[in-house]
């Protein structure tokens, strides 16, 4: 099975870029989380550097992306910069790899193709620590500047939208047919094992990650609670 590595950047003492509120950790962590689940429910392997808000240093995520032959490494990243109107999209792969860099311009086009951006800075190359310390086909995306005001109201109420654009662009390059949730369920009646229901998607997710930390797989279903309306 294909063997995604994800690389939610920085974490613990490293809260990354800094803007209108926000930190850098914490929506990558987010985006990175909600990507995995999409892959996961593509029966993509997924492996993440981190699935909590610690430190891991460059060095160290690169090592264990590696340590598990990973076939990509794809970290996630917010921007920043002195100048507040700086804004938009870009990829980076590293300098030489044809790999990363297909993997690269289908995670920007596939963030593109989704209209939230107006501003498209386009694919990139450069010497990062994860990318030349990685030995699969790696990409960085940075996910807009959390400097500039429009950009941060994307990163703050659209992570929905980036993490499954993201999968969108890794899918297409693992030639992997991407399919969208299944809102309603009709046929069969099965018996389920529930360990939690939520309104929120973003909230079961978690779930799953807190399930699979211990071992256990799980899929995610959407029911309606008749019974609550009767009430
Ligand atoms: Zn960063």
């Amino acid at each position: 099975m294909v063997r995604v590595f994800i690389d939610a950047g920085h974490g613990g003492k490293d809260p990354g870029a800094i803007g209108n509120g926000m930190r850098e950790k914490d929506i990558t962590l987010l985006v990175a989380k909600k990507l995995g689940a999409i892959l996961e429910r593509h029966n993509v392997n997924v492996s993440y550097s981190r699935i909590m808000d610690k430190y891991v240093s460059l060095n160290e995520r690169a090592r264990m992306a590696n340590n598990i032959k990973a076939d990509i490494f794809v970290s996630i990243h917010t921007n920043s910069y002195k100048y507040q109107s700086v804004q938009g999209l870009e990829t980076f792969s590293y300098p030489g790899s044809s790999k990363g860099r297909k993997l690269a311009k289908y995670i920007q086009d596939s963030i593109i193709e989704t209209k939230l951006y107006t501003k498209d800075r386009g694919i990139k190359t450069a010497n990062f620590a994860v990318l030349r310390q990685s030995k699969m086909p790696a990409t960085l995306v940075e996910l807009g500047f959390i400097t500039n005001k429009q950009d941060s109201q994307l990163l703050r109420t659209r992570q929905n939208n980036f993490s499954e654009a993201i999968a969108k662009g890794i899918l297409k390059y693992l030639e992997v047919k991407y399919i969208p949730v299944k809102e309603k369920l009709e046929g069969n009646k099965y018996f389920r094992v529930v360990a939690g229901s939520y309104k929120d998607r973003s909230l079961a997710e978690e779930q799953q990650l807190r399930l699979k930390e211990k071992g256990f797989d799980s899929f995610i279903d959407i029911y309606e609670d008749k019974q609550s309306l009767i009430l």
